[in-house]
């Protein structure tokens, strides 16, 4: 077999290479059935005891209380951009948004085209360069909801804290960063996130909300697009990606292997830290794009002096088996996606390499 990659990819990501051995062992026979998991019936008995298996795994490591439920959408994170607001903004209301980057921008614009919004803080003066701190946070007493983005996967932030929004629901996109760290489900109305970064592959989307906000939607809202039509069905009224979730469900019996999610936040900080202490004792060489307390965990951004020498660093990473150190496109720049699966051997690996690339060229 030809060696890992140092897998540095923003989305989709690296996914342990346990969990691939182990679809690889059951891909053919999934427990004696005779075929694979993605030939049987969403309706039978081993595909059924493998999803509520994984709502049971999510329970467990993000100790969810009673009064929420877990969904297993489809249509990516972007999809719940537009059905937060469809079935959550009533009228006389305002959808409440925190602007941090890029993502926040979007889940923002799409809320414009369904109803009334309104921007409770931004930090759009410091290029997306920081989390506004909470006392920048102003949330109306009409919001249905205050929108966070908990991760910038671009810009490379991340919120620390949340804040408390008493009666109004707080609603966080943790497509970037949920799991790589404990959390309180019961501060939120709603978190919601795409798989492919830290959860498996792409092709599911994972919800987890407060029951009296899905169970009801109104009734303009087309079937699928409504939460209670999921809720109702425990996320089985169409084909699920099944797939998908069994590849969520095996990453999640992982991340309970490695000790849960204080142990998996450590060994993320451990990573995260190797780089960024590489950048702030690099005298200017490397520049990290975020401001220091508002740094991210997951997406480490950073710059070179000049773009040819950041064109440099890519093709000579990449030479020396370094995959998805480019900047998104939006910004440039250089980025490292630390999610969960990318081992801290990894990471030493690319902090080595950036102490030599800054020898070579400094
Ligand atoms: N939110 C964030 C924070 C993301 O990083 C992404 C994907 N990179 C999305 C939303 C969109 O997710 P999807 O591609 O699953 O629609």
């Amino acid at each position: 077999m030809s060696q890992r990659a140092f897998n540095f990819n923003a989305g989709p990501a690296a996914i342990p290479l346990v969990v691939l051995e182990r679809a690889q062992q059951e891909f053919v026979d999934f427990r004696n059935s005779g075929m694979s998991i993605m030939e049987m019936s969403h309706r039978g008995a081993i595909y059924e005891s493998v999803h509520n298996e994984t709502e049971s795994l999510l329970q467990k490591l993000l100790n969810i209380p009673a009064g929420y439920k877990v969904l297993f959408l489809q249509g990516g994170a972007s999809t719940q951009f537009a059905m937060i607001p469809m079935n959550l903004l009533g009228a006389g209301q305002v959808a409440s948004y925190v602007l941090t980057g890029s993502w926040a921008d979007k889940a923002y614009k799409e809320a414009k085209l369904i109803g009334e919004t309104h921007i409770a803080a931004s930090s759009e003066a410091d290029k997306f360069m920081r989390i506004p701190s909470l006392n920048e946070i102003e949330v109306p007493d009409n919001a249905a909801y205050l929108h966070v983005t908990s991760n910038e996967t671009i810009e490379g932030t991340q919120f620390q804290e949340y804040p408390s929004t008493g009666h109004v629901p707080l609603i966080a996109d943790l497509s970037s960063d949920i799991l790589c760290r404990p959390l309180d489900v019961s501060k939120f109305g709603m978190i919601y996130a795409g798989a492919q970064k830290n959860l498996g592959p792409s092709g599911v989307t994972v919800v987890i909300a407060r029951e009296d906000l899905i169970s009801s939607s109104p009734k303009t809202i087309p079937t699928m697009l409504r939460y209670d039509t999921h809720f109702k069905n425990n996320s089985l009224y169409n084909t699920p990606p099944s797939f998908a979730i069994y590849m969520v469900n095996q990453v999640l019996k992982w991340i309970d292997e490695q000790g849960g999610l204080t142990a998996v936040e450590k060994n993320n900080r451990e990573k995260a830290n190797l780089i960024y202490n590489t950048i702030d004792h690099s005298n200017g060489f490397y520049l990290g794009c975020a401001q220091p307390e508002s740094r991210s965990i997951m997406n480490l951004t950073f710059r070179l002096q000049s773009e040819e020498l950041e064109k440099k660093f890519i093709k000579e990473s990449e030479q020396a088996g370094f995959v998805g150190l480019k900047g998104h496109r939006s910004v440039g720049g250089l980025r490292a996606s630390a999610y969960n699966a990318v081992p801290y051997e990894s990471c030493k690996a690319l902090a080595d390499f950036m102490a030599e690339f800054q020898r070579q060229n400094g």
